[in-house]
């Protein structure tokens, strides 16, 4: 290379600032979440930025946009495929239900950290807004609503992530729904754990989530999120008594590998936390980047299965629809040519498009696992 060329190269770090530059131009028109990074995880995206050399790392991938989440866009994509919208079903846009027997409340907005492929980035950037003092006038929506419906068994909070609640606030909510003796479960979704240990440590949260009796479900996707310092706090949490588990998407670039996921799902099992299901990623707007193909998905999970122990490959592959979740073995039909396929659940029809071929180019697992 000359040294012209040489010196009109941007570094990692200018191509970065160009990329986010220009990500929250559409964050803003496109109604996606802003960049919002924390100290805690910095310091891992330090480590393999300086490891590769550039800033297309798995860990950066996660919270930092890449050049194929701008520029790549499938048939398909939506803004809410979860449709949530449909679901709220009280004059509060924080209480969601789906299902006859659970009902979710999206108890805050905020997370500790923004990602990337967030499927609930439309929703979330619309309820920014809302006002936190809010918080006992949807409780008491909340509560009213379960106590009507006495099909309801569980109340799923999720966000944004609740283990960015003040503990008072944590503990408003939690001292509500323990007081509903239909409620069989309540179940607390967030990725504060890789995120942001130390919120775990303000107040009391952990003795909190212990006497609800929480299930407490991680959201983390990639082995080198656990470190040291993740996995002593899952070992805390263990000995307090509460039940940990962990879900997330196949995302192309960051996990998109049989043996990554192995990895990731041992490093779990160790940690305590029991996985429970593998997601295709949503093809919600500029979700392209992280998205794969069927064929792919179902190959990944295949080896996974056949290359694992028994508590790793009972993990099941995991679709969300806005009539609900459904799996791989829901698949009744595929047009290969119109790239569309049709997956039957509970005599429910659920249309879905594929990710054309040609735009899924798989990760490096040598740059996925730089360590090694
Ligand atoms: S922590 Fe969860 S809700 Fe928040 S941005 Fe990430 S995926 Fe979305």
């Amino acid at each position: 290379m000359s040294q012209t060329a040489l010196r009109r190269s941007p570094s990692p770090d200018a191509e970065q600032a160009a990329l986010n530059a220009a990500y929250g131009v559409l964050a803003g028109e496109a109604r996606l979440l802003p960049i919002k990074v924390t100290g805690f995880y910095a310091e891992k995206l330090a480590a393999e930025a300086a490891a590769l050399g550039h800033t297309r790392g798995p860990l950066h991938r996660v919270v930092y946009p890449s050049r194929e989440r701008l520029d790549q866009r499938a048939p398909g994509e939506v803004a809410d495929f979860v449709d949530d919208r449909s679901n709220m079903k009280t004059a509060s846009r924080a209480i969601v239900q789906k299902y006859a027997d659970r009902v979710l409340f999206l108890v805050t907005p905020r997370c500790a950290a923004h990602c990337q492929y967030c499927f609930r980035q439309d929703v979330l950037t619309e309820m920014q807004g809302d006002d936190p003092a809010d918080l006992d006038e949807t409780l008491a929506a909340l509560t009213d609503h379960v106590r009507a419906d006495p099909a309801i068994r569980e109340v799923i909070l999720s966000g944004g992530d609740p283990l960015t609640l003040s503990p008072a606030a944590l503990d408003r909510v939690l001292s509500r729904l323990r007081a509903l003796p239909q409620l069989d479960s309540i179940r607390l979704h967030t990725r504060c754990a890789v995120f942001a240990p130390p919120f775990f440590d303000k107040g009391d949260k952990i003795g909190l989530l212990a006497e609800a009796g929480v299930r407490l479900v991680h959201h983390v996707v990639h082995p080198y999120e656990i470190c040291d310092r993740v996995a002593d706090l899952f070992h805390r949490l263990d000995r307090a008594g509460i039940r940990q588990y962990n879900q997330f998407p196949i995302l192309r670039g960051v996990n998109d590998d049989a043996g990554l996921l192995a990895r990731l799902l041992l490093r779990l099992d160790e940690a305590r936390v029991r996985n429970l299901s593998l997601f295709a990623p949503d093809p919600i707007h500029h979700s392209a980047a992280f998205r794969l193909t069927l064929d792919r998905l179902f190959a990944i999970h295949d080896r996974l299965s056949a290359e694992t122990p028994s508590w790793i490959n009972a993990t099941a592959l995991t679709f969300d629809s806005p009539l609900g979740k459904f799996r791989r073995e829901h698949l009744v039909a595929r047009d290969r040519t119109a790239g569309t396929a049709l997956f039957r659940h509970r005599g429910q029809d659920i249309p879905y498009h594929d990710l054309p071929a040609e735009m899924d180019v798989p990760g490096n697992p040598a740059v996925m696992l730089w360590r090694g």
